[in-house]
């Protein structure tokens, strides 16, 4: 053991007639070695081991991702440090702990999914079996606009594509990105919003405040756009919504199982019967949708049913 480690031991553990004593024999020199410091304080110094260091820790509850910090001796887990002793008009400073303090809040106020589980960019596959060359070109425009969103997050990007194209691992993906940049955002399935509004309407606070915390959010993803029953009412709010998102200037990224225009029938003619986006959130809405974000489409076949139709292995 250093000797400075066992003077810092002393300073959390010592009285203050010994401190005293081992200040003494600093300046006079006679401190200058632990066996040094024993015969100065007249019996063997407990050697107490430092507590770990604080460290971050990976939970899940509810079905989002949760972070924690464990218990941190430095600072009794408070994140800052008192000033040193004599200094009356420093400042405390921060902890060595306090940089994962903030980083699980920005994970814990995120409320990314655990599904799809290790949803990271960099596991997010660009060529996938199956996939036509159309297909994977896509994907990758997919990336490049993900990662200029990323470099500068302002407008948002519209993920689209059917089920199981990989848009929610895409948007998790920038999620934790964003996060570990020190960004502040929030996942929510618009399913989810729609049902907590429409429970709001038997509270005094009505769906207004649900609209409203979701548009105080920094950066705001939003999955499943469209999803539900398309009733007057959820359009009402995801138009809500995006107006005052859009007048705030705060990013977004949404994600959509609808295509964003209407495909075309072999005759050449728009096929009516597909519904697309604007059918369900309203033509405004989408359009406003179409023309501040940046449009991502996915196409090929979904991961999900591959994996149903896979032969089983044995
Ligand atoms: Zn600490």
């Amino acid at each position: 053991m250093r000797l400075e480690q066992v003077q810092a031991q002393l300073d959390r553990h010592a009285t203050r007639a010994d401190r005293r004593r081992v200040d003494v024999g600093a300046a006079a020199g006679a401190v200058d070695s632990v066996a040094a410091l024993e015969r100065l304080l007249g019996g063997a110094i407990t050697r107490v081991e430092p507590p770990p260091p604080a460290e971050l820790q990976w939970t899940e509850a509810d079905g989002r991702v949760r972070a924690r910090v464990t218990e941190c001796a430095e600072c009794c887990s408070t994140g800052s440090l008192p000033p040193a002793a004599g200094e009356f008009y420093a400042r405390c400073s921060p902890c060595r702990c306090a940089k994962l303090r903030t980083f699980a809040k920005l994970v814990n106020k995120a409320r990314l999914p655990v599904e799809p589980r290790d949803a990271r960019l960099e596991r997010w596959d660009v060529d996938r079996p199956g996939d036509g060359a159309a297909d994977g070109n896509a994907r990758r425009r997919a990336i490049r606009s993900v990662n200029a969103f990323l470099a500068q997050p302002m407008g948002g990007l519209l993920l689209s594509g059917a089920p199981g194209l990989g848009k929610t691992h895409l948007m998790v993906g920038i999620g934790r990105r964003l996060i570990h940049a020190g960004h502040e955002v929030l996942y929510a399935s618009w399913l989810d919003v729609a049902d907590q509004a429409k429970r709001s309407l038997r509270t005094s606070e009505g769906p207004g405040s649900v609209t409203d915390a979701l548009v105080e959010v920094p950066i705001l993803l939003l999955d499943e756009v469209g999803a539900g029953q398309g009733t007057d009412f959820e359009r009402a709010l995801v138009n809500r919504l995006i107006v005052d998102r859009f007048a705030a200037r705060r990013p977004m990224v949404l994600a959509t199982n609808y295509m964003l225009s209407r495909p075309t029938l072999p005759s050449g003619q728009p096929d009516g019967a597909t519904e697309i986006l604007s059918d369900r959130i309203g033509a405004h809405a989408a359009d406003r949708l179409r023309s501040m974000l940046v449009a991502v489409t996915l196409t090929g076949r979904s991961q999900r049913e591959s994996a149903a139709s896979a032969p089983e292995v044995a």
